[in-house]
């Protein structure tokens, strides 16, 4: 293994790794994880070498992809919640 940073996976936004892990640490199913995992930088890197957690996440690309996906999902959730208020008027 060359690449010594950690990534962060596409899926970060959606939580899905964080829910796996809590579930893979409740019920001890490590098993069912997926062995690698595609990361916000297009690669391909084993699962042991991504966070769910942008304060470890090393990869450049990465923590930029991690931050647009953050504001584009806050921008939409915001946007629906404005809807919503909207549409009590
Ligand atoms: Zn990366």
């Amino acid at each position: 293994m060359s690449d010594p940073h950690v990534h962060v996976g596409r899926d970060v936004v959606h939580g899905d790794a964080a829910a796996r892990n809590l579930v893979a640490s409740t019920f001890g199913l490590v098993g069912e994880l997926p062995s690698t995992l595609t990361t916000g930088c297009g690669s391909t890197v084993p699962y042991v070498m991504t966070s769910p957690r942008p304060e470890t996440v090393t990869c450049l690309p990465c923590r930029d992809y991690t931050r647009a996906q953050r504001l584009r999902f806050a921008t939409a959730r915001h946007r629906n919640l404005a809807d919503r208020f909207g549409g009590l008027t």
